[in-house]
């Protein structure tokens, strides 16, 4: 039987998100705290014909299915210039352009499928360097769960996961340009106040009170006619509104899933394509392995 994985991947969320500075070779240093929640890509890879070239298949038309996919990317980066053997399908449900992460997660989904599959000499301090190399939130997504990272985000420290909080995530169909986010974090003239701190206090303790100190450096700079109705609608079911990533999507804590829901009715309602429900989850990419 030919070997196949399925890896469920898990999108991000930052629980904060602090600017710190920005370092004389232009990139940006941060203070963040990650936290993967239940919107799942799926990555298929199974074993084909020793020598058949990889193929990449996608059920979004808008991502592309060949050298600018992370996921392929991945498949090179870690087996060399032409891979063969093995095809992958990629469902995908977390939305691009979102700050969830989509296409960071599911690199280090082939990362991690691919090692297991024809590169089992990899050890787990060098497929880290590979998925570095390939993107900033990469690292993150080979651990999952609660992280904190620092530096230019590279630096990461896991912390006890969050046990599963109820949330509402939307997104509309306008994307934001992470350069064009910085650029104006960079032209604000007065300083932010940070979260991360308050964050990492209120971790393990109440959800309200969590989500209350949540924030994001870049919700100062982003109004985007979407974010400022889904803020509006969130705000109306008694909802904290915070951006994730550079956005464009937001997340808020909600009570129970009844205030969730009623929240993500009012939201599909209002023409948003992207609305869920969904818990945290305490862990990162999951597999199930067949004909092993
Ligand atoms: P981040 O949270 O890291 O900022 P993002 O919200 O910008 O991520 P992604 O899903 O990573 O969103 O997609 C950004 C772009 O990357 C897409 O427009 C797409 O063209 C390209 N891309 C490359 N690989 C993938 C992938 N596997 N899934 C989705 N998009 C991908």
């Amino acid at each position: 039987m030919a070997r196949n994985i399925i890896l469920k991947i898990p999108a991000k969320i930052n629980l904060s998100l602090d600017i710190t500075g920005r370092r004389p070779d232009g990139y940006h240093t941060l203070r963040s705290v990650f936290q993967t929640v239940g919107v799942f890509d799926t990555l298929t890879v199974t074993e084909t014909a020793p020598g058949e070239p990889m193929t990449l298949t996608c059920t979004d038309s808008a991502v592309p299915c060949d050298a600018r996919n992370l996921v392929w990317k991945a498949a090179v980066r870690l087996l060399g210039d032409a891979p063969c053997g093995f095809s992958m399908q990629l469902e995908k449900h977390i939305p691009s352009q979102a700050g969830m992460g989509g296409g960071s997660a599911d690199c280090a989904a082939a990362l991690i499928a691919l090692r297991e599959m024809f590169s089992p000499e990899t050890d787990d301090a060098a497929l880290l360097q590979t998925a570095a190399g390939l993107g900033a939130d990469v690292p993150f997504f080979l651990h999952g769960g609660t992280v904190l990272a620092e530096g230019i985000g590279e630096v990461l420290t896991p912390l006890e996961p969050l046990k599963p909080c109820q949330l509402v995530i939307a997104k509309g169909s306008s994307g934001i340009s992470t350069p064009e986010a910085y650029r104006r974090i960079d032209t604000l003239g007065t300083p932010l106040p940070d979260t991360t701190d308050a964050v990492l206090d209120a971790l393990h303790g109440d959800a309200e009170a969590l989500f209350a100190v949540c924030g994001n450096h870049f919700d100062a700079v982003t109004d985007l006619p979407e974010v400022c109705t889904i803020r509006e609608i969130m705000r109306a079911h008694g909802i904290r509104p915070v951006l994730s990533g550079s956005g464009a999507a937001v997340f808020g804590g909600c009570t129970d899933r009844e205030q969730a829901d009623r929240c993500t009715e009012a939201l599909r309602k209002a023409g948003l394509p992207f609305a869920e429900t969904v818990l945290t989850v305490p862990h990162g990419i999951t597999a199930e392995r067949v004909g092993f």
